[in-house]
């Protein structure tokens, strides 16, 4: 008899082989079916509830995977492809997860016949390469010097971003500030100097677009009401210093034995506490900002002194308005003198503003760096966490817009082109081949079919109408969302930029191969205490 060889720990599971990889690709489906109906104009949103309660309501593909928590590890690869695609153009993430299951889904066949998914991956390859090709082509780069008219590209970017999101109906609105907020950025474009900012209340269209800093009022003491609330040309002060009396705080034991000595402990505090306040005042310092707390005591100095100060600042929010008005941030108060005006900002105009029930700081006319911040109303919490991110998808797409100008029609279109090219190159080559990167060519028409099974339209019909378009060379025809039918989006002004489906389709081909070239999955249990029964036979009790 032959002996028994165990290798890998006991309870481990694993599975391999052609039954394998077409788990894994039912499994892709299983995903991809999760968001099939988020996608175009006419998706829907999903309601998720995470294991702590916590509601959100969200149509973006990588934030509906990411909070769905898939265990399967051949699906977490979708969820991971989602969130690239995410982090690296911003918009296209449900796209991005039906594109590789459908392509999955259409190798399936192969796999099932027999054929080894080698061949099956470079063929795939093969066709990717070709697609970006046809894509970097055919997209239309509209450089234009007109300002006005580069205006009016971006917006239209934008607007073709948020019309598949909760906001659609106001997404001229809505383009409109995302596009001006992009544009105050410094040629570098950093996203982290775009603020956004949530207050609950108020409509949708009561959002607005501050030119500069905003935060909210900090919490304060009795004294801030006394202070003035709007200063022009202010000297800042940014610090990482505590202003307030620390005894009253720290449970340090002093032995004392009697009350003098007490007094004199008293008095060094408000004398070091002064001795701060004094310099910062002494320096010319109008308005202070502390990343730690600003007790009663220096509020009602700063009071009495015309200054303006709020403690607590939240990091994010200090290192905005440090890279926007400049300065540093200051850990001491020694040495400071009113020469050193590097280490303080200004900006033209601070003011305190009511914005329904909560009060912001806007600090305008920032010198050093373009900054903006966008403050959302709107009903509901959910609500607005969701208009969040779809601001987040339109900015990032103005951002690609702004850095690379060309673009391509959407609404399927691209989709339908791409899919007629690859056909067209598969009748051209022989063998196996030929029938795979048909297979691939034909997942693209998933856009446009699920485009169309979303917003309730016959698929089938208008699928036809658009092959039959494409085939007379009309590369720029997709779905027409509002008439059912198929029209020239391209003049519908449904432009995305070509980085993010060219981002799109390498993902989603990178991912496929990958799952494609999976055929066997380990999977170790989680050691436990308890010892196995393995390890109790080799003990030989
Ligand atoms: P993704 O997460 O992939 O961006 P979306 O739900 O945003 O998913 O849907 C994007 C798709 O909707 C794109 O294929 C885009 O071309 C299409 N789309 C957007 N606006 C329109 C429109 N007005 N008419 C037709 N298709 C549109
Ligand atoms: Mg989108």
């Amino acid at each position: 008899m032959q002996p028994m060889i165990i290798i890998l720990k006991e309870g481990t599971d694993s599975s391999q082989g052609k039954s394998q990889i077409l788990s894994n690709i039912s499994a892709c489906q299983a995903v991809a079916e999760a968001i099939r109906t988020t996608l175009g104009p006419r998706g829907m949103d999903k309601l998720i509830v995470d294991n702590r309660g916590k509601p959100t309501i969200s149509n973006d593909g990588a934030t509906i995977l990411k909070l769905l928590e898939i265990v399967h590890p051949a699906a977490r690869t979708l969820v991971d492809i989602a969130k690239s695609q995410d982090a690296e153009v911003g918009d296209g993430t449900t796209s991005v997860v039906l594109l590789t299951a459908e392509i999955l889904k259409n190798t399936k066949t192969f796999i099932e016949d027999g054929m080894h998914s080698t061949i099956i991956i470079r063929a795939i390859r093969k066709a990717t390469a070709l697609t970006i090709k046809k894509i970097k082509e055919i997209a239309v780069n509209i450089k234009s010097n007109d300002a006005e008219e580069h205006r009016a590209l971006l917006e239209k970017c934008a607007c073709t971003t948020l019309s598949s999101k909760l906001i659609a109906r106001q997404r001229d609105f809505f383009a409109k500030m995302v596009v001006d907020a992009v544009l105050m950025l410094d040629e570098l474009l950093p996203l982290n100097m775009i603020g956004i900012k949530k207050v609950t209340g108020g409509s949708l269209e009561d959002s607005r677009l501050i030119a500069g800093v905003a935060f909210k009022k900090t919490f304060s003491y009795a004294g801030f009401e006394m202070q003035r609330k709007k200063y022009l040309k202010p000297i800042i002060a940014l610090l990482n210093i505590e202003l307030e009396l620390k005894a009253e705080r720290d449970n340090a034991e002093i032995r004392l034995d009697n009350v003098d000595e007490y007094q004199k402990i008293v008095d060094a505090e408000w004398s070091i506490l002064y001795n701060k306040l004094e310099k910062l005042y002494k320096a010319g310092v109008k308005v202070v900002l502390s990343k730690l707390p600003i007790g009663d005591v220096a509020t009602q100095y700063f009071a009495d002194r015309e200054m303006f100060c709020a403690g607590r600042v939240q990091e994010d929010d200090l290192k905005r308005t440090q890279k926007a008005c400049g300065g540093t941030i200051i850990t001491t108060v020694e040495n400071l003198h009113e020469q050193s005006q590097h280490v303080f900002g200004t900006c033209d105009i601070l003011e305190e503003v009511q914005i329904g029930s909560e009060r912001y700081n806007f600090f305008t006319g920032c010198p050093k760096a373009q900054t903006a911040t966008m403050i959302l109303r709107g009903g509901a919490e959910q609500f607005i966490d969701e208009v969040e991110r779809s601001l987040h998808d339109a900015i990032m797409i103005v951002r690609r817009a702004v850095k690379n100008d060309s673009i391509v029609a959407g609404g399927g279109a691209i989709e339908m082109a791409l899919s007629r090219t690859l056909r067209d190159y598969s009748r051209t080559i022989p063998g196996k081949e030929q029938l795979i990167i048909a297979a691939y060519a034909k997942a693209f028409e998933v856009i446009p079919r699920q485009l169309c099974e979303n917003a309730g339209f016959d698929a089938t019909n208008i699928l036809n109408k658009l092959r039959q378009k494409h085939f007379e060379n009309h590369i720029w025809f997709g779905v027409d969302i509002i008439h059912e039918d198929v029209h020239d989006n391209f003049t519908a002004a449904v432009w995305e930029p070509a980085v993010v489906k060219i981002n799109a389709i390498t993902a989603a081909s990178e991912a496929a191969c990958l799952i494609l070239s999976v055929d066997e999955t380990i999977k170790v249990p989680k050691s436990s205490a308890e010892p196995s029964n393995a390890a109790k036979a080799m003990n030989m009790t």
